[in-house]
């Protein structure tokens, strides 16, 4: 026998998951992006157990062809991108095709979905990455995934896994952070039975913002509209007063994927800068939203940091964006031009 062999799909599979699936938050992460990619406009999260033990995501999305849902759960099958070159872009949320291949490999996995031409739907139950079941059923168009067990085949990982209530946490972040980034979607939480939160899908961000934070947050907030250079900065921006203790309500989205960005985070600071409190952080919701060749998503296996191909553009339009609209409201006496 040689030494090196090719490892098998479902070893691959497996170790693949392990930058996918790193804990219940982006199972529920990767499943309701799958959700929005589909077009859905109401999706419903439910989760048991910080979703270790239960998470199961409805939408009402176009579904899966009954003979292609085998094939969703390869890994490296997407219907989103056909070749390299889609990349550069490439405006859904998903395009490498790993999540479901990878969620199947280290959970217990059921789905249930129609598209709306068909007249039923199909079920299956994938475990371990091998398909246990398969069967026609009659159900409504979209998709239902349940994933039970993570981590069941991986001892290691569920081991390395935090308290319930930690990853409890990290999962109504991430479910938080879908509801701003898409208020066109009708979004429902439930956490172990209970309602958390709703949002009405009507592309109303102050909407969304007093379902998620409540009144109070919501009526301190300004909607912001700006345009710089083809880049449009939209969303709702705190008034000075409306501060927090720290960087996590400075949220920003583009092309409606939840980011991290140390020049959005300075260019909002930097506009807010001599208003706050020193050791304060304003409260900003921007959605950005930029042609998909000027910014890369692929640089980071959870999607999560970008690179800008011009980023002191980017950088000009939040911060000149927000001066403007504080000024509007007084807030301050003059923009200060940057150039
Ligand atoms: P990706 O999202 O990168 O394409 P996934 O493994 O997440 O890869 O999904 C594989 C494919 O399965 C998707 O490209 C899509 O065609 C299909 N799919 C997954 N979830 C859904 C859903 N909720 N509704 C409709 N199609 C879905
Ligand atoms: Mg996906």
């Amino acid at each position: 026998m040689t030494q090196i062999q090719l490892l098998d799909t479902h070893t691959i599979n497996k170790i693949a998951a392990g930058e996918v699936v790193e804990r219940p938050a982006s199972v529920v992460k990767e499943l309701v992006e799958n959700s929005i990619d589909a077009k859905a406009s109401s999706i419903t999260i439910e989760i048991k157990n910080g979703g270790v033990d239960f998470i199961r995501i409805t939408d009402n999305g176009k579904g899966i062809p009954k003979d292609e849902v085998e094939i969703a759960f390869l890994r490296h099958a997407t219907s989103k991108i056909t070749s390299a070159e889609d990349l550069a872009h490439v405006l859904s949320l998903g395009f490498r095709g790993e999540a479901l291949a990878s969620i199947a490999s280290v959970a217990k996995v059921e789905l249930l979905t129609k598209t709306p031409n068909a007249l039923t739907g199909k079920r299956i139950e994938v475990e371990a990455g091998q398909m246990l079941h398969s069967e026609e059923i009659a159900c409504p168009v979209g998709t239902t995934i349940i994933m039970r067990q993570l981590f069941y085949n991986v001892p290691a990982r569920r081991a390395f896994l935090k308290a319930t209530a930690t990853e409890t946490t990290k999962i109504a972040d991430v479910v938080y952070k879908l509801a701003l980034a898409h208020p066109e979607v009708a979004i429902k939480y439930i956490q172990n039975n209970k309602l958390v939160f709703q949002t009405a899908g009507n592309y109303d961000l102050k909407r969304c913002v007093f379902s998620l934070y409540g009144k109070d947050t919501a009526k301190d907030t300004l909607e912001m509209q700006y345009e710089e250079e083809g880049i449009q900065v939209s969303g709702l921006i705190g008034l000075p007063t409306l501060t927090r203790a720290n960087r996590q309500y400075e949220q920003f989205f583009i092309n409606g994927r939840t980011v991290k960005s140390n020049l959005l985070q300075k260019a909002t600071e930097e506009a807010y800068k001599t208003l706050v409190t020193i050791g304060k952080f304003p409260f900003v919701i921007l959605h950005l939203n930029l042609p998909p060749e000027e910014v890369d998503v692929n640089v980071h296996p959870t999607k999560l940091e970008v690179r800008f191909s011009e980023s002191e553009r980017v950088y000009n339009a939040v911060y000149n964006g927000i001066r403007k609209h504080l000024q509007i409201e007084n807030l301050i006496p003059e923009v200060k031009s940057l150039t």
